[in-house]
């Protein structure tokens, strides 16, 4: 138990015990075991809910306790502030916690004062390129999901991040969490780590696939489902387990399908509500109407009320955050989500059903199955310790040779080993620019032995491969001024040293340059196409009709582009360009002020999803003016315009005052149609004319000019003028 232990920070063992963490569970006693709390680098090897998180603490709090720092690398953004909070409650010992997000390079000095950092991996790349030194100061680090260096995208980063810190600091103890993955081993093997290597969970797995009316086993039973007839699988399942008193959690492939999923299941789920939780859910449902006023925000709304649910990577934080909560209070008795809940929400239910077992792969150009490693992670939601007797998963079938190749690729399977993806050129491109920039590698010599820290170079039986990749890639930086080659030593130049800080693909820099080489008086459209066909902002996908929809508007704003446009028979270039036009347009349309709903609508986005292009756009522009300062172009208000023009989304007449905290595309908007076009003007107007174009709400007046610098910003007696009113409806 873990008052049992030595080396914890005093009071932190009873307050695990008093979280009801009585006794450990195996895994936990094998890490201990293995030297976790001692400063050993260990590798985690256990399925999903088994507990993994407090091997980690148990690390981290002990290296705390010996006079060090831990860090705690996340796999996703949006679990950074969830996982800090869980921390937070060691505050009380004595522990201090920090948590870095977001693009900009901000928060370095003050992260360097906490005991527990919690960030991504990007996040610590980028950190470590911009010089900061608490790094060297770490001993333990921890590494969630670590299966994810598989990740063709976000792999590589992982990978590399940890192989730097271990570079710099040789005695770090690394704590490597991982689903159960077939290597293991290899992964130990990586990091110099013990392995623990585990198939222990704390509540029984049933899986099984559902075919016909009934559901098959893997042990060989079989057992027909409560409610009969000719339902849609899903449905008839969702029924089933609330008859039993459970839950359901339903991984589909796409959000539209999450979406329309919870709408058909609220129809199962309301039957079962009574008056109190049809009171509490409404409740919720107006909090969600509240977050914003878009249709996806009303379906979601629509759906919590009958007791169901969807989530997915577009929802706005608040959203899924309730939805989470009202999951896990058994309010909302049916969730329809995409894997990203899977990997990292700790939300159990008692069945889980895993609908789609097929997703659309653009690169392999069709649908394709999912791996073992992911079903399994979904498969290990179910199941809720202390509520349900045991969890079930289920996979479901329309033939019957559908329902053994199910048993043969999912439930009999073993997961897939975890491969490295380093040697994939953009992963290797932005990585090796990093490592010359920050004095890594100052050689050829020196790179390849920092790259044979890495997974890649454990894994490969062909080195020549990494070194020739590695060349590949050396020629590129070199041909685009950003590394310079000179007796056989490597130095960054002073853009290479810029972009490898302002963390752009080294590719994306170059088109960005490319761009604004000779661009005399870009327009917004242009240089918002330019960041949208760079590699670190996707464009938007070409749906039907989008073709000819974005082949016209090419060629009539053809003028304003930057570069060169392709023609319609370089197909692929092509094709993207067009895909650049739609997010080019979509941005424009914000910097418009179209209101988010219609943006939505017209391009086939999500909320988040709008805000994800936003903020991306508003970064890579960053790092555009920024590089275009570095090397004396003369269009760099130009680009700081377009930037803030989305940054705010309005209009250039409405720049300065949308600057002002709390203000706001739309109350801008507001202030203007009532006369007050700038900061200056919001100081001198009339307090009943603010007041009145702020729809009489007197709180925000009053912060709106307290944060202009307005000297006496009290709206006390103040009445709001009517004209002004009724133009800011
Ligand atoms: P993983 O990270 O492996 O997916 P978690 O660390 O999130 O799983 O653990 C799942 C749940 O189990 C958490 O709610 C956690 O508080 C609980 N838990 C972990 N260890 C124990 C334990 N030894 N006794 C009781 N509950 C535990």
């Amino acid at each position: 138990r873990p008052s049992d232990l030595d080396g914890l920070p005093a009071g932190v063992a009873g307050h695990l015990e008093g979280e009801g963490i009585e006794a450990f569970y195996p895994p936990q006693e094998a890490a201990v075991e293995a030297g976790v709390t001692a400063g050993e680098s260990l590798v985690a090897s256990v399925p999903t809910a088994s507990g993994k998180t407090l091997i980690a603490q148990l690390g981290m709090l002990s290296a705390v306790e010996r006079g060090g720092k831990a860090l705690y690398i996340v796999p996703l953004r949006a679990l950074a502030g969830e996982k800090a909070r869980e921390f937070e409650a060691f505050e009380e010992y004595g522990v201090s916690v920090g948590v870095s997000t977001g693009n900009y390079q901000s928060d370095g000095d003050w992260l360097g004062s906490k005991d527990i950092i919690v960030a991504t991996s990007e996040k610590v790349d980028s950190l470590i390129r911009n010089g900061a030194d608490w790094v060297d100061d770490l001993s333990c680090v921890v590494a969630d999901e670590v299966h994810l260096v598989d990740d063709a995208h976000r792999g590589p980063t992982l990978e590399v991040t940890l192989a730097k810190l271990r570079q710099r600091v040789p005695s770090l103890q690394v704590v490597a969490l991982s689903a159960t993955v077939g290597n293991a081993d290899e992964l130990a093997d990586w990091l110099d780590a013990e392995l623990v290597d585990s198939d222990w969970r704390p509540i029984d797995l049933r899986t099984g696939v559902h075919y016909g009316q009934s559901l098959h086993l893997d042990d060989g039973s079989q057992r027909e489902l409560s409610v009969g007839g000719n339902r849609n699988q899903t449905s008839a399942l969702v029924e089933d387990t609330l008859a039993d008193g459970g839950s359901t959690l339903v991984f589909v492939n796409s959000r539209r399908n999450a979406e329309s999923a919870a709408g058909r299941l609220g129809d199962v789920s309301r039957r079962f509500l009574d008056g109190d939780e049809r009171e509490a859910l409404a409740d919720i449902a107006e909090e969600i109407r509240g977050v914003s006023d878009t249709e996806t925000s009303d379906d979601l709304a629509d759906a919590v009320e009958r007791g169901a649910a969807f989530h997915h990577a577009g929802l706005a934080r608040e959203h899924r955050e309730l939805v989470e909560e009202a999951f896990r209070d058994r309010l909302v008795k049916v969730v329809s989500a995409t894997p990203t809940l899977a990997a990292g929400v700790n939300t159990p239910s008692r069945r889980v059903i895993v609908r789609d077992w097929q997703r659309y792969d653009g690169d392999a150009g069709g649908m394709q199955p999912l791996s073992v490693l992911e079903v399994h992670q979904m498969f290990g939601r179910a199941g809720r310790p202390g509520l349900d007797p045991y969890g079930e998963a289920v996979l479901l079938a329309n033939t019957h040779e559908e329902l053994e190749e199910l048993f043969d690729r999912y439930i009999y399977a073993d997961p897939e080993p975890v491969r490295s993806k380093l040697a994939a050129e953009p992963a290797l491109r932005t990585h090796v620019l990093a490592a010359v920039a920050t004095g890594v590698a100052r050689s050829r010599d020196a790179l390849l032995e920092f790259l044979s820290g890495t997974l890649y170079a454990t894994q490969t039986d062909d080195p020549e491969r990494l070194e020739s990749v590695t060349d590949d890639v050396l020629d590129y930086l070199v041909a685009n001024d950003f590394v310079e080659r000179e007796d056989g030593g490597l130095s960054a130049t002073s853009s290479g040293h810029l972009v490898s800080r302002l963390y752009v693909d080294p590719m994306s820099a170059a088109e960005l340059l490319h761009g604004l080489e000779d661009a005399e008086n870009p327009t917004p459209f242009g240089l918002y196409h330019l960041v949208a066909r760079t590699p670190d902002l996707y464009g938007l996908y070409l749906r039907s009709g989008d073709r000819e929809r974005y082949t016209e508007l090419a060629y009539e704003r053809e003028t304003e582009f930057l570069g060169r446009m392709p023609s319609e028979f370089e197909e692929n270039q092509w094709e993207d360009w067009l895909a650049a036009t739609k997010t080019a347009k979509l941005l424009e349309d914000w910097a418009n002020e179209l209101d988010e709903d219609t943006i939505a609508e017209r391009y086939g986005v999500g909320p988040g999803d709008i805000r994800g292009k936003v903020e991306t756009a508003e970064w890579l522009l960053n790092a555009a003016e920024r590089l275009a300062g570095d090397l004396g172009y003369g269009n760099t208000k130009a680009v700081r315009d377009a930037r803030k023009r989305v940054e705010y989304g309005v209009g250039e007449e409405l720049l300065d005052l949308a600057g002002v905290r709390n203000v706001g595309r739309k109350r801008a908007r507001r202030l203007y149609e009532a006369g007050i076009e700038t900061r200056a003007d919001l100081r001198n107007a009339a307090k009943p004319v603010v007041l009145g174009a702020l729809r009489g709400r007197r709180r925000t007046a009053e912060t709106v000019l307290e944060n202009v610098g307005h000297e006496n910003p009290s709206m006390a007696d103040v009445r709001a003028d009517a004209d002004a009113e009724a133009a800011a409806r």
